[in-house]
């Protein structure tokens, strides 16, 4: 056999993960995958704290999907916690249900609306506008101004560091406004959590004998000495090219935790989320056990505080960034020896789902070696 890999890839989150199970087993093709943290999983990675609690790392991860193709092929490799996740928000002094929906509105202003009665609320104070270009737009189009303040827009500017008025609509899209009563945070078919936990599904992942893992490895420290003959690139698209266009932002958080003491099966949060829009330097408290279902005498929670600096999680989508990707995008196209994939090559606000479609899609296309 001839010495060195088929592919390297770097990053073990889920774009490499799945690409690297594809590649193994579909093409029967030798794999080394890299990563430069000392744990599999990516920002998806859990594991249990000192006091034995089931904790992901890098925040709160539930995953959700209408894509049947995305959960039967997760499913080879973990069963579920099947779990609805539940928000409140903090809004003048109430813990609301978000996203807004008739109790939202009910409870705010000591109303009793049908359904009917919200679609006219929101109807006589929704903004017109042209184009729905913008994350405020988004909001102001269904609900009106008052509350896009109360409830998106000191959220909305801690979590970005810019203005709503600044982003791309599809980062507040995403959270729907019902006229319902229904307080899921998703309504995807398929929801849940991996019942013995994120990691050990990357565990799972990688355990093809055609697939090496080298943890604690930074692609500039292997680059060049580990032959391959294909490359498929998960990190931060500008870092692969050296950042010679410029750099694109990416937002971070610090996670802050709290441990405290509760009966076995007891819990500190009305709901697994409180999102607190104004007021705190933090976004939002998950507590961990409801979204883990596990029995323990303490529960953690953990608070979201975002930051420029740190670790990149969030691509910030906005017309200057996306230039900039694109002009990256351009170089990447240059380079048939590579291929980017996942939320940060792709620069795309991707949930777990979307870069795992994805991962299939490219498994499918990417160059045979
Ligand atoms: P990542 O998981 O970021 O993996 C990339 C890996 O590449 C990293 O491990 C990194 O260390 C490694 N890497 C980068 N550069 C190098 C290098 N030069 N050398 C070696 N290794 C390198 N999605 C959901 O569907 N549901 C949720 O509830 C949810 N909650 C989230 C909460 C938070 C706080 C965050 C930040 C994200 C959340 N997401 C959620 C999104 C989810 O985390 C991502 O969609 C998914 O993890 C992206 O996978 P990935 O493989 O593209 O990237
Ligand atoms: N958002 C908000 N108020 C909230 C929750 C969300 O303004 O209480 C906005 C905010 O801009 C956020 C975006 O909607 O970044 C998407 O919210 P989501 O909960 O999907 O964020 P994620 O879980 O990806 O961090």
């Amino acid at each position: 056999m001839a010495p060195g890999f088929d592919y390297l890839i770097v990053g073990a989150g889920f774009a490499g993960s799945v690409l690297a199970e594809r590649l193994a087993s579909v093409r029967n093709r030798r794999v080394l995958i890299i990563d430069r943290r000392a744990h599999l999983g990516g920002n998806a990675f859990d594991a249990y704290d000192e006091h034995g609690v089931l904790v992901h790392r890098y925040g709160p991860h539930i995953f959700h999907t209408n894509s049947e193709r995305v959960f039967a092929y997760l499913s080879r490799f973990t069963a579920w916690r099947p779990y609805q996740h539940r928000v409140r928000t903090l809004v003048d002094g109430r813990l609301l249900p978000f996203p807004i929906n008739l109790d939202t509105i009910n409870e705010l202003y000591g109303l009793s609306l049908s359904s009917l009665e919200l679609e006219q609320f929101f109807a006589e104070r929704a903004e017109a506008r042209e184009v729905v270009a913008t994350a405020e737009d988004a909001v102001v189009t269904k609900v009106g101004r008052e509350l896009f303040e109360k409830f998106f827009r000191g959220y909305t500017r801690k979590q970005w560091g810019r203005e709503p008025s600044e982003l791309d609509a599809s980062v507040t899209a995403r959270v729907p406004v019902r006229l319902n009563r229904d307080d899921r945070y998703f309504t995807d078919t398929y929801q849940g959590v991996p019942k013995e936990g994120y990691t050990r599904l990357f565990e799972r992942l990688l355990a093809h004998p055609n697939i090496k893992v080298m943890l604690q490895t930074d692609f500039c420290e292997v680059k060049g000495l580990i032959p391959y003959k294909h490359l498929v690139y998960t990190g931060p698209i500008d870092s692969f090219f050296g950042f010679s266009l410029g750099r694109l932002p990416y937002r971070s958080l610090r996670f802050h935790q709290e441990v405290l003491d509760t009966p076995e099966q007891g819990l500190v949060q009305p709901v697994a989320t409180i999102n607190t829009p104004n007021d705190t330097p933090y976004t939002r408290a998950t507590e961990m056990r409801q979204l883990t279902g596990q029995k323990h005498h303490k529960s953690v929670v953990i608070f979201e505080e975002p930051q420029a600096e740190g670790d990149p999680y969030y691509p910030i989508p906005c017309p200057d960034n996306q230039a900039l990707y694109e002009a990256y995008r351009q170089l990447a196209r240059e380079r048939k020896d590579v291929t980017f994939a996942g939320r940060l090559a792709s620069y795309r606000y991707y949930n777990m789902d979307q870069v795992v479609a994805q991962a299939l899609k490219l498994a499918d296309t990417l160059p045979d070696v």
